[in-house]
């Protein structure tokens, strides 16, 4: 049990403040404390010189005449009712009271804003009005819009160049290329951990393939160690209030910890990197290699792949090739060699292109 401090309270009716809390009635006007009043610190040294006579029980408020008694009379002090099922204590009042401050400060939030809405409207009215109803819209909505456009734009812009699209077309030139890969079939010199087909003139040697932790001793190290310890109480105090003027102190008391370290030695296992021998080998072995492009170019209808004299050490590789044709304007169209292969200087065409390239003709 804490200690007892005597609180205060002020009378509503002749507005005298601190009143001692053992008071029951106004020192200056006479009138009980009542319905109204809240208890309240204001000296918390101020403890009760006979604490075991303090209740520890709150007030009753009369329902008759509203005025404040202590919890062991069972008639009101005031006016002589009887305590019945309808009185409540200093607590049940208290909270009773708050919720309807609550609510009433909920309705007039609720009336200023609806108040807020009207006068807002009125003075966009107003605004409107006297800028003769030309409505323009906020600076940032018109850059996002602005920014939007321009996005469009350029989406539209790439879809458009990739429409295939029916052109007209005087074709000045034809013209062709195609390039074969000559390969020779070649010794090389080579090496690796695995022996190839085919290779020859091998020589073996032990070299290093890698290298693998190997343990090797412990070596005794010290480090740092962080504990916990204890360190005494912190304490607070807080109060309990018991709704008849008077306060019970309380005082708190949390554990207080503060950081030790002192230094352990431990055992710490040191590895040595020792390498590994595998063997590698070295030797000679015949790869075809690419020696060559030979390319071919023309302005007729005739294209060929240059002539490669195959043998048992020259072999032809990838071949390539592209046709294209040139319209009156200068521009190059490319095309697959099955429509390139109907063209020729001279015709005029109806095409379908798309990025450069002749897709059909009709
Ligand atoms: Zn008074
Ligand atoms: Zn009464």
């Amino acid at each position: 049990m804490g200690r007892i401090i005597v609180g205060c309270w002020d009378c509503q009716y002749c507005g005298t403040c601190r009143i001692s809390g053992d008071l029951r009635e106004c020192p200056n006007c006479g009138r009980p404390r009542d319905e109204n009043v809240t208890f309240y610190i204001a000296d918390p040294a101020n403890y009760a010189k006979d604490p075991d006579k303090v209740s520890r029980e709150a007030d009753w408020v009369c329902a008759y005449c509203d005025s404040l008694n202590p919890a062991s009379q069972t008639i009101c002090q005031s006016c002589g009712a009887a305590r019945d099922k309808e009185t409540q204590d200093y607590f049940q009042n208290k909270s009773r009271r708050e919720q309807q401050e609550a609510e009433r400060a909920r309705q007039k939030q609720e009336a200023d804003a609806a108040a807020g809405k009207a006068a807002k409207n009125s003075a966009g009215r107003a605004a409107k009005n006297a800028s003769g109803d030309s409505y323009s819209p906020p600076k940032r909505k018109r850059v996002r819009f602005l920014v939007l456009a321009i996005l469009a734009a350029v989406i539209a812009l790439i879809v458009f160049l990739g429409i295939p699209r029916q052109k007209t077309l005087e074709i000045a030139s034809c013209g062709w290329e195609r390039t074969v890969e000559v390969q020779l079939y070649t010794e090389m010199e080579e090496s690796s951990w695995e022996l190839p087909d085919g290779a020859y003139d091998i020589t073996r040697r032990s070299e290093i393939y890698g290298y693998e932790s190997v343990f090797d001793h412990y070596e005794t190290r010290t480090r740092q160690v962080a504990e916990q310890v204890f360190d005494g109480y912190d304490t607070s105090v807080s109060y309990r209030d018991l709704g008849n003027g008077h306060f019970e102190e309380i005082e708190n008391r949390t554990p207080r910890y503060r950081t030790e370290y002192h230094s352990e030695t431990y055992q710490e296992p040191i590895y040595r990197q020792e390498p590994i021998y595998r063997t590698k080998y070295y030797y000679l072995i015949m790869r075809w290699i690419t020696d060559h492009y030979e390319t071919t170019t023309g302005e007729d209808s005739e294209p060929y792949f240059a002539a490669v004299e195959v043998s048992s050490v020259c072999r032809e590789g990838a071949k390539t090739e592209s046709y294209w044709i040139v319209d009156a304007e200068g521009k190059t169209y490319k095309a697959e060699y099955e429509i390139w292969k109907n063209l020729s200087a001279g015709q005029k065409i109806r095409a379908k292109v798309q990025l450069g390239k002749i897709l059909e003709i009709e």
